[in-house]
């Protein structure tokens, strides 16, 4: 399975990305994860990219591709792979065609993962994630038995910096102006699948496999 996962920041991209990997063992390509990552380590590029994901905008479309192409060189994607949060724009989305074009390994799909607006926000401010495994929770909606710690390994849990409210409001305009376009962008070459991030997440996963042909 070769897809692109869409959604707006929120819609549960990254939740059913690790589901699928459990599941399929298919790879997801995260770039925020990447740029996290990167971020962390303090190279160049990641101190580049921290400017921009503070301030909640995109990462310069130089940085992400150059990036995104080194993942899908890997002989773990051979098989498959999915990617989250890229593109995030259509200039990156011409790019990634060309990309796979060359690589031999087009799209099979693009799965739009709609959720409401209005719940977006507490979705994010309510999300955190272990340091050590990289589990998810929403301390509104799946808070961890004990606060701070995660139920799988007992790692720390953490906020993300752009998980703030000011940052936000922020990443859900560039995602209404320069991500939403997408949908029309996948739909126009006859790929495009949708299903609805809205309950609980393992409904959703049940849905996911079924658009997508899995189960
Ligand atoms: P995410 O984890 O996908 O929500 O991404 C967090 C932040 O990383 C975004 O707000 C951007 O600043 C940056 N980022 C992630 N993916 C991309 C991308 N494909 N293009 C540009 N910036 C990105």
């Amino acid at each position: 399975m070769r897809l692109v996962l869409l959604g707006a920041p929120g819609a549960g991209k990254g939740t059913q990305a690790k589901k699928l990997i459990e599941k399929y063992g298919i790879p997801q390509i995260s770039t925020g994860d990447l740029l996290r990552a990167a971020v962390g380590e303090g190279t160049p590029l990641g101190v580049e990219a921290k400017s921009y994901m503070d301030k909640g905008e995109l990462v310069p479309d130089s940085v992400v591709l150059g990036m995104v192409e080194e993942r899908l060189r890997q002989d773990d994607c051979k098989d498959g792979y999915i990617l989250d949060g890229f593109p995030r724009n259509t200039a990156q989305a011409e790019a990634l065609d060309g990309m796979l074009e060359n690589l031999g390994m087009p799209l099979d799909a693009a799965l739009s993962v709609d959720v409401p607006t209005e719940d977006l926000m507490k979705r994010l401010t309510g999300r955190r994630t272990c340091k050590d495994c990289g589990q998810m929770y929403n301390i509104h909606f799946s808070a961890p038995a004990s606060e701070g710690a995660c139920d799988k390994c007992g790692g720390e849990l953490y906020q993300r910096d752009d998980d703030r409210e000011e940052t936000i409001s922020k990443r859900l305009e560039v995602y209404e102006e320069q991500t939403a376009p997408l949908i029309d962008y996948y739909s126009g070459k006859g790929i495009l699948k949708s299903v609805s991030g809205a309950g609980d997440i393992e409904e959703i996963f049940a849905n996911v496999q079924e658009t997508l042909g899995l189960s």
